[in-house]
């Protein structure tokens, strides 16, 4: 993997003359990450960035997160950009609004298993389960690491008969386990539904796909933008399908403000 910087004449090359559609995610990449994710706010400098790309006639964004929908609405607070929540199967932005059909009977599924662990998990601090509709997850960011095991078994016996017969899905993440619809729907297709969109909506076909992203699942994106567009990993090290990297957020904001100064040109 390449450092942007280090590549910076072949990269603002590649850009220009281009409809820049940028993905971007939102923890650790947006911001840092932090141990209390209720109390993530993107900076004044990174929002201010954004409103103005968004403004922008020759560049779109879209907000990848697997924050509810709302949340990431919320925690942005910018009109025009497309926000994918929830893993992205709630989708919603200037003229789009969508939301993944789920087979029958598992939002139900869903419930049981929240019950489930409220009720086992309620004794240990640091834990807590956010209902987000169509997904379910256990943050245990804040838990005692010698209660670590105790968590990971009540999760899995709390999910392992609907697992077997298919009716969900379960995504490990940084800190975090979540239930999820049993479909096929990832960062990688999310964003190819999206570009296609948009090279339908402005009948263009000189779009170049952005992807900035940190985490496990935004490799999905990146293999899905191979030969497509520019990817980028935030972090040092890894085994990151992306073309690039960026060692931090604070070097995203810089990205984004070069790309915001090449779009002004
Ligand atoms: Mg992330």
């Amino acid at each position: 993997m390449r450092h942007i910087f280090h590549n910076l004449g072949k990269i603002k090359r590649s850009l220009e003359g281009k409809y820049l559609f940028l993905f971007l995610d939102c923890d650790g990449t947006l911001t840092p990450i932090v141990n209390t994710p209720n109390k993530v706010i993107i900076s004044q400098k990174t929002r201010r960035l954004l409103d103005l790309l968004s403004r922008k006639k020759n560049c779109g964004i879209a907000i990848i997160s697997g924050r509810s929908l709302d949340d990431i609405k919320k925690r942005v607070g910018l009109n025009n950009i497309i926000y994918s929540g929830n893993h992205g199967f709630q989708i919603e932005g200037p003229k789009i609004k969508h939301e993944l059909a789920v087979p029958l009977g598992y939002k139900k599924v869903l419930q049981c298993i929240k019950a489930q662990l409220k009720e086992k998990l309620c004794g240990v601090k640091g834990v807590f389960v956010e209902d987000k509709k169509l997904s379910l997850a256990l943050h245990f960011r804040l838990a005692d690491k010698r209660q670590l095991t105790f968590i990971k078994t009540v999760f899995h016996e709390s999910i392992i008969l609907y697992l077997v017969k298919n009716k969900i899905k379960i995504r490990p993440g940084k800190k975090i386990l979540e239930v999820i619809p049993p479909v096929h729907w990832d960062k990688g297709r999310i964003v190819l539904w999206l570009l296609a969109r948009q090279v339908f909506a402005l009948k263009k076909k000189n779009i170049l796909p952005i992807y900035i992203g940190d985490d496990v699942t935004d490799e999905d994106a990146f293999k899905a933008l191979k030969n497509k567009g520019l990817t980028v990993f935030v972090g040092e090290t890894g085994n990151s399908k992306a073309d690039y990297y960026l060692k931090d957020t604070k070097e995203v904001t810089k990205f984004l403000r070069l790309i915001m100064d090449l779009k002004s040109n």
